[in-house]
């Protein structure tokens, strides 16, 4: 499909943030049972593929939307960004710094799954400037990684955490899951422990969600699923808030809890919904208000690269009205909640105006406050954050 910018978004607004740069990584050793994402299992990936990225890396970089911008952070996810060779992960990290403005202190993250990574991965990451590292360690029990369908184990995850301490990473998340078949709160708090143990600087706590189309969709479908009840999946958020918050680190979006200055970058800026440009199979950008999504397959992506074309799938360019909604959505995902007069500065509108009934309902039932600092979430409603946002969309 042919995508044509509209003019009006390639200006750079005052007060606009800094984008931001996501590459994606499509492939994976195999698929664990609950993933929606756009991956595909593949031993040997394809270098086709990263040739593909590399072009499209070239045509952003001079296209006029970027040349305007200074991007503040880069980074590369999947799928497994990890499953290709250290060199050819640099490559792309250094191609890119030379090819788009990028702000003088940049956060650069990688994504990478425990027995995808060593020390001379990790080292050749760091010397291209790679400053965080974002690995994937679910849980601190081979028995739950192997009803997860992980390809890794609770041994490899301590080799890939030291590893990356060895390799000069100062900013490494972990990323952990709850709410898994077989775990009880006690089982996720000996993850939690095992994962303070590495004093990490930022742990994503993702609740299990069970995705139409996943192999446990199939099981929850057919009765062979048993997860936690929803009693003990409650009393294991509550446990993680508690035991992070005495271990230094603050909650600072629902999922995600970082020491003091090591909140993700990459992530705040699209929790503000602030401009983004996604590159590779299946990534999706917004520029100013026109998204655009790429292709999925990464075969039909790079096939449509090498025959010269841009591998568009959708594009839209979103109204004032659903941008605003978009904002307060996202924002309200943040403990500090989203800001009013920015909202008002940006589009014109302000929650209280906007949503009338619906956010005196919230509110009455304390569920979402409003202040002079703006709309966020109450104790409350952040359990529930799912409801509220729905009813906010
Ligand atoms: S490692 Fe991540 S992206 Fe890959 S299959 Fe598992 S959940 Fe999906």
């Amino acid at each position: 499909m042919t995508v044509t910018i509209p003019p009006s978004v390639f200006t750079p607004v005052t007060g606009e943030e800094p984008p931001s740069l996501y590459l994606h990584i499509p492939f994976c050793k195999s698929r664990c049972a609950y993933c929606s994402f756009n991956s595909y299992a593949c031993q040997s990936p394809p270098a086709a593929y990263l040739a593909a990225l590399a072009d499209q890396i070239r045509y952003w970089s001079g296209h006029a939307w970027c040349r305007e911008r200074t991007f503040a952070t880069l980074f590369i996810g999947g799928g497994t960004p990890t499953i290709y060779s250290g060199s050819e992960l640099a490559g792309l990290v250094r191609q890119c710094l030379e090819s788009f403005n990028f702000s003088k202190d940049p956060e650069i993250t990688v994504e990478a799954n425990p027995n995808t990574v060593s020390v001379q991965l990790l080292t050749a990451l760091r010397r291209a400037g790679v400053n965080r590292l974002s690995l994937g360690v679910q849980a601190f029990s081979d028995r739950l990684l192997a009803g997860l369908g992980r390809s890794h184990t609770v041994a490899e995850a301590d080799l890939a955490i030291k590893a990356a301490r060895r390799a000069g990473f100062a900013n490494i998340n972990l990323d952990l899951m709850y709410g898994l078949p077989g775990q009880n709160a006690a089982a996720w708090r000996d993850t939690l422990a095992r994962a303070l143990d590495y004093d990490p600087e930022h742990l994503a706590c993702y609740e299990l969600t069970i995705e139409d189309g996943t192999p446990f969709a199939g099981l929850v479908e057919k009765g062979e699923l048993a997860l936690p009840a929803e009693e003990e999946a409650l009393a294991m958020g509550d446990l993680t808030h508690d035991l992070l918050a005495r271990a230094g680190l603050a909650r600072y979006e629902i999922s995600n809890y970082a020491a003091p200055g090591r909140e993700c970058r990459h992530n705040l800026n699209y929790w503000r919904n602030g401009a983004y440009l996604g590159l590779g199979a299946g990534a999706v950008s917004c520029l100013s208000g026109f998204r655009f999504g790429t292709v999925k397959d990464p075969e039909a992506f790079t096939g449509l690269v090498q025959a010269g074309k841009l591998p568009f799938a959708e594009a839209e360019c979103l109204p004032l009205a659903a941008r605003f909604r978009e904002s307060v959505v996202m924002g309200l995902r943040m403990l500090g909640g989203v800001s009013c007069a920015q909202l008002c500065r940006q589009f014109g509108l302000t929650p209280t105006g906007y949503y009338g009934n619906i956010l005196e309902d919230l509110q009455q039932q304390g569920l979402v406050v409003v202040s002079d600092e703006g709309l966020r979430l109450t104790e409350d409603g952040l359990p529930v954050a799912n409801q509220v946002l729905a009813r906010l969309v």
